[in-house]
């Protein structure tokens, strides 16, 4: 039986490796050819860390063990499950879940210390309440994402003086966080409840008055924010329990989510405070989000025709692309089109579909090889050039009122130039909307067809088309 020095040496330095791993596994998800392998690395450094944690505490008692097992258990069968059943288009959803699980799990870790309270220091209390504070706030608030995602919270609640309610929440919080850290205990003249509990409570409760508020088209924004403030709290907790995976796993969390919290909002020209505390995204009905003009429909020989004589056609795929799981349609017209002397590539913005990077993972699975993909700086100056844009079931990321007029809901929000090319062909069922609830000014310009229909159906359509154009 080796020295409990011992095996905390070998513990501590597990932990170092299952840190090595995640650094590793995201460094590899920077690029869709390692992404892959970068999953498995950062899985296999949890599995180490888990491993080793749960060899660590064999000396417990059984009943803990056993709830540790049970626990592991329950939590594993249940991720396996959603993860293989979840669609690719309610991943944004099931992040904002898991994301919240993780915030849980660190403000229970804070609890489990805050209750044993004197037992510890003044700054192994502060650190526990700051993790535990956060982590409650990411929890709740993701909870609540996650229902609106999901359509379980259709409305976003707003009404005056919100802003002074929830910091005087926030306050509460905060003051309660303090009778905590310092020891007093009021809980006989508060009905019994310890502050500790009342800490908890307050913090859930901002999470929840925080993002209650929010519109659907800024989710993305604040489930990343959320993930980084989850990252942070295990972080927290992990210089609570004097754990190094944690510690590092956690910041690598923190920083990762706050990185990609900034991008997301610049991709939406947001800043982080507007995201929060503003009322975009909610409807047409708030204004500038109306548009003129009549949509000219095409029939899928004559769209079939005018594409199989382009030199250049630029592809935009959507968040509809992704629900009619048309990338292989899509990858097929393209090699069609390819060996009909065209060049075509595909246009991707940072928020097509419904989370970052999702057309890159759709186009990716159909096999279209990297070089057509090019990202909206990359591309956006070639729309000029190209004689056909071909949009499939995207909206926002092409509407260029949010280029163009100051009163759309989405005006500053960089866009695909799609409306510069020579002429546009839509793909969508009908008249819908896309998510952020607005209509689209390009769908009305002189050079714009809409080729109505799902779009798997409608590029089999269209493949059939440039097969007999010849
Ligand atoms: P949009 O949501 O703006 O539009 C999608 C369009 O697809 C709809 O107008 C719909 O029109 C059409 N559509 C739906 N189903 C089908 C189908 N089966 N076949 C053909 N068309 C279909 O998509 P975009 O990708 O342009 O924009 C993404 C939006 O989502 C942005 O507002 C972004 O901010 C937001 N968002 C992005 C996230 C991200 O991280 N990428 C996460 C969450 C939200 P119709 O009903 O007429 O068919």
């Amino acid at each position: 039986m080796p020295s409990a020095s011992t095996l905390q040496t070998v513990t501590q330095l597990s932990y170092l490796v299952a840190a090595a791993l995640f650094i590793l596994g995201l460094k590899r998800m920077s690029s869709p050819v390692t992404a892959v392998s970068g999953v498995r690395w950062a899985g296999a450094g949890m599995l180490l860390a888990t491993l080793v944690t749960l060899a660590f505490i064999m000396g417990a008692s059984p009943l803990n063990l056993a709830l540790v097992i049970g626990a592991i258990a329950a939590g594993g069968i249940l991720a396996w499950v959603s993860g293989k059943r979840v669609a690719m288009t309610n991943m944004p959803q099931m992040i904002a879940l898991y994301n919240g699980m993780g915030g849980g799990a660190a403000a229970a870790i804070a609890a489990v210390e805050l209750y044993r309270g004197s037992e510890h220091s003044i700054t192994h209390l502060t650190i526990a309440t700051i993790g535990g504070f956060i982590g409650s706030v990411s929890f709740s608030g993701s909870l609540i994402a996650f229902a609106k995602l999901q359509g379980l919270i259709t409305k976003s609640v707003r009404f005056g003086g919100q802003k002074f309610l929830n910091l005087a929440i926030l306050l509460v919080t905060v003051a309660l966080g303090f009778v905590v850290v310092s020891g007093m205990d009021f809980g006989s003249s508060l009905g019994g409840l310890p502050a500790v509990s009342l800490f908890f409570a307050f913090a859930f409760l901002l999470g929840v008055a925080m993002t209650l508020p929010i519109g659907g088209a800024d989710m993305p924004v604040v489930i990343s924010l959320y993930n980084a403030l989850t990252g942070l709290a295990v972080g927290f907790e992990g210089f609570v329990l004097d754990n190094a995976a944690m510690i590092i796993a956690g910041t690598v969390v923190g920083a990762a989510g706050t990185l990609l919290t900034q991008l997301m909002a610049k991709a939406m020209n947001r800043s982080l405070g507007n995201v929060l505390f503003s009322n975009f995204g909610e409807s047409s009905a708030a204004g500038g989000g109306s548009v003129t003009g009549i949509q000219k429909a095409i029939e899928a020989s004559d769209a079939g025709v005018m594409m199989a004589y382009s030199q250049k056609i630029i592809i935009v795929p959507g968040y509809g692309l992704a629900v009619a799981q048309a990338q292989h349609k899509v990858w097929e017209l393209t090699q069609l089109l390819i060996d009909h002397g065209v060049k075509v590539r595909f246009a991707i913005h940072p928020v097509a579909g419904r989370m970052p990077g999702h057309m890159n993972v759709l186009l990716a699975e159909a096999g279209v090889p990297y070089d057509l993909i090019s990202d909206l700086d990359e591309i956006n100056a070639e729309f000029e050039t190209a004689d056909v844009a071909l949009i499939i079931g995207a909206n926002d990321v092409v509407n260029p009122d949010a280029r163009a007029n100051r009163a759309s809901p989405i005006f500053g929000m960089p866009i695909l130039n799609a409306d510069k090319a020579k002429n546009v062909i839509v793909i969508k069922r009908g008249q819908g909307q896309g998510f952020s609830g607005i209509d689209n000014a390009l769908f009305v310009l002189d050079q714009t067809r809409m080729l109505y229909g799902d779009a798997q159906a409608a590029l089999s359509q269209l493949i059939q088309a440039v097969k007999a154009a010849g």
